[in-house]
């Protein structure tokens, strides 16, 4: 009976309102890896934009006024993660904040030898079990180029406040969108420490959108450690195994200090591998598929979809594909654009 009100409910919107053209347009322009994905799907990530925009809030901290094409940006890129998985699996948080630039925690956290620690460092977003998804709007639109994490704080300590206006407009583009002060006030501390992005390499692919809402798919079941709610055709023993022998190699890599295509922040923790090599499968995933093939199946199976291949139907399995760069597709080199 709920599926079907569901579904009811998802018709209904999806007749009712529609990412307008133009400003479609412009999402896509601000999102370039997005311009090789297959048709369907970018339609499917649109229609998922509405159904997002509808159900959440999305509020800016500090009176940072959020402009339609902002909703739109996050929406597209907050969807990319359960674009086969369904929306449901965000259905524990109702609040999205905008800051207008990196922002701090100051949450407090304690390591294996109980010493207390305290996170003062910006960050450009944080996922909150239960709560809240937090995002610095620079970064959030940046979805790939390289910044400065130590720059200016607009935002200042104890992001975010929020600005409350009324809502007033009609389609969920413009909505004022406004969470209850409290929600996004009083919102537990994140048990994820944060560490640092930026500075000493290389870093392509990143997204910060996503690596946040793949937290949030992470946290479905319990605490984020690496492992988020697994399908029938993935046992955790395995998924355990391929994402412990990646990260240890990741690590290592990492330490002796060698030229990495994917962000070394992965090495923080499992969580933190899980979701940067979550936004390097959505935004370059062919980097992944070169450097840990084990972990892009993986990451194939459990969403469903490989959104560099699937446009080949004659294709079935990624493994099936020369990895020579001559052999692939002119997009792979269009992504990561941190400049
Ligand atoms: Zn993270």
């Amino acid at each position: 009976m709920m599926g079907l009100f569901s579904r009811w409910r998802r018709a209904r919107i999806l007749q009712r309102y529609a990412v307008p053209e133009a400003l479609w347009q412009e999402a896509l322009t601000a999102l370039p890896f997005l311009a090789d994905w297959p048709k369907g799907e970018l339609e499917a990530l649109r229609a998922m934009s509405v159904l997002f925009l509808c159900d959440k809030n999305i509020v800016g901290a500090r009176g940072f006024a959020v402009t339609p094409f902002q909703r739109t940006v996050v929406a597209v890129q907050a969807c990319i993660p359960v674009l086969k998985l369904g929306l449901e699996w965000y259905d524990d948080f109702e609040t999205v904040v905008l800051c207008p630039d990196e922002f701090i925690t100051y949450a407090e956290w304690e390591d294996e030898d109980g010493v207390i620690h305290r996170d003062d460092a910006p960050i450009m977003g944080e996922a909150m079990p239960g709560g809240p998804v937090v995002l610095s709007w620079p970064d959030a639109l940046d979805a790939g180029r390289e910044r400065d994490i130590y720059s200016l704080l607009p935002c200042g300590g104890g992001c975010p406040d929020t600005n409350p206006r009324p809502p007033s407009a009609a389609t969920p583009f413009e909505k004022g969108a406004m969470a209850e002060e409290g929600e996004v006030r009083s919102f537990p501390p994140s048990p994820l420490p944060q560490g640092e992005r930026g500075g000493k390499y290389d870093m392509p692919a990143v997204n910060v959108v996503i690596h946040e809402f793949v937290h949030k798919l992470d946290m479905k079941n319990g605490e984020a450690n690496g492992c988020p709610p697994l399908p029938p055709e993935l046992s955790a023993a395995y998924w355990q195994q391929t994402m412990e022998r990646a990260y240890d190699d990741f690590c290592r890599r990492v330490d002796a200090e060698e030229d990495l295509d994917i962000d070394p922040y992965a090495a923080e923790d499992p969580a933190e591998f899980f979701a940067v090599l979550s936004e390097t499968f959505f935004v370059a995933s062919i980097r992944l598929r070169e450097t840990y093939p084990d972990v892009y199946e993986c990451f194939r199976l459990f969403y469903r979809w490989e959104p560099m291949w699937s446009h080949d139907s004659g294709k079935s399995s990624c493994f099936n594909k020369k990895t020579d760069s001559s052999d692939e597709p002119v997009s792979s080199q269009t992504k990561g654009n941190r400049g």
